[in-house]
């Protein structure tokens, strides 16, 4: 074979290859997102460095079942579609864990959402100390007449005002919080 065939040849494969590449990622659509995470408002937000997109995301009750509690300025990679400047998330890898949240036709898997309960404050045992506000991570814990009351509503049951968040807070030093049981 001479030079001229081989190297025609060799341009080919390249383009077939590159066409069939182009392809397959037009029939996903998938792309693959990093950056870090922002809150505003309640919703969140990625910020890859150059672009903000808001992303779209399960409920935090299906989140916290597979163990995943997002955080503001953290690192998160998405795999998800672009659609109007919003990233419908179809994977997310987020600390030290990988979670599939959309099928391949991008159906929620989080349909199915187990009730998980919620926690209350036992106000006979709160000394009304506040340690346990900022660990919750959906801000269902406030102070009514120097007490913790939760929100049963924003109460995803993560157990963090009672046994602690893993990280400083060590749980209700008065053990005054536990799940409710009906
Ligand atoms: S940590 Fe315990 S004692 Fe302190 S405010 Fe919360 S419920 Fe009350
Ligand atoms: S279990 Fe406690 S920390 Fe977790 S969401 Fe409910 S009130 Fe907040």
């Amino acid at each position: 074979m001479n030079k001229k065939v081989i190297i025609y040849t060799v341009m080919l494969l390249i383009f077939a290859i590159s066409l069939n590449i182009f392809s397959q990622s037009e029939q996903t659509g998938i792309v693959e997102f990093s950056g870090t995470l922002k809150n505003i408002g309640g919703e969140w937000y990625l910020n890859t460095g150059g672009d903000f997109f808001r992303l779209n995301l399960p409920p935090d009750e299906f989140l916290v079942e597979n163990k995943i509690v997002l955080e503001g300025k953290t690192e998160i990679t998405i795999h998800g579609k672009l659609v109007e400047e919003e990233i419908n998330a179809h994977k997310l890898i987020y600390k030290e864990e990988i979670l599939e949240i959309r099928d391949a036709d991008g159906n929620p898997l989080w349909e199915e959402i187990v009730d998980l309960g919620h926690y209350v404050v036992n106000p006979k045992l709160c000394i009304g100390c506040r340690l346990c506000i900022d660990p919750c991570p959906t801000g269902a814990i406030q102070m009514v007449k120097g007490k913790a009351v939760i929100d049963a509503d924003k109460c995803i049951a993560c157990g963090f005002c009672a046994n602690g968040d893993g990280k400083k807070f060590k749980g209700c030093p008065t053990s005054a919080i536990s799940k409710f049981e009906e």
